[in-house]
């Protein structure tokens, strides 16, 4: 009988690397949404991710080969959707960024060559915080471009609909610069619940 896994994946640290597992896929890219973070959003989905969380809400995303290549069109549609005044930034989400850091990397390293500090930056990780401060050096890099971090496997057993922008009570929205500066998780200062 096959055995039924009811709790996500956990890696030791650098156990998953995005050189090893990368397809540089992406899932989906949704602009000008309202639902991935604060304001007015472009949302790239990334292709891949082992943390298989059961109930994750985007199943065809954990596989590394899903969607289509990423390609340097893309990120210049992406930064011309950016450059619209309404728009206040770009989320990554997956699949599993941190493990795309390819993909996610150039994209913000160009959002801050072209609009600095203008234009925030949002992530969901499956990682804790706890845990990237233990991981590789493209995740720790791609962590330092990033405002505010969602972290955390999706538990069943913690869900909660009522929450902003996560669906399980462990999941954090944690402002990264602080958080880096304090050597401290420090909350979103805009979380309502
Ligand atoms: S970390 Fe997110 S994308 Fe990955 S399996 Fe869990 S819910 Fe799905």
């Amino acid at each position: 009988m096959p055995r039924i896994t009811r709790e996500p994946n956990n890696p030791t640290p650098k156990e998953w690397m995005a050189k090893d597992l990368s397809q540089k896929r992406i899932a989906d890219y949704k602009p000008f949404n309202f639902v991935d973070g604060e304001g007015v959003r472009c949302s790239l989905y990334v292709s891949g991710c082992l943390f298989r969380c059961p109930g994750c809400y985007n199943v065809a995303a954990q596989d590394f080969r899903y969607g289509k290549p990423y390609t340097k069109e893309l990120e210049d549609q992406i930064i011309e959707d950016l450059g619209q005044s309404y728009v206040q930034g770009l989320t990554l989400l997956g699949g599993e960024p941190f493990v795309n850091t390819q993909v996610c990397l150039s994209l913000c390293k160009r959002v801050r060559k072209e609009f600095g500090n203008t234009k925030d930056i949002w992530s969901w990780t499956g990682y804790s915080w706890d845990e990237l401060m233990k991981e590789s050096d493209d995740k720790l890099e791609l962590l330092s471009l990033i405002d505010i971090l969602v972290d955390g496997r999706f538990l069943q057993a913690k869900k909660d609909l009522s929450l902003q922008f996560r669906g399980s009570s462990n999941q954090r929205i944690i402002d990264v610069q602080k958080s880096l500066k304090e050597k401290k998780v420090v909350i979103w200062e805009n979380l309502v619940k």
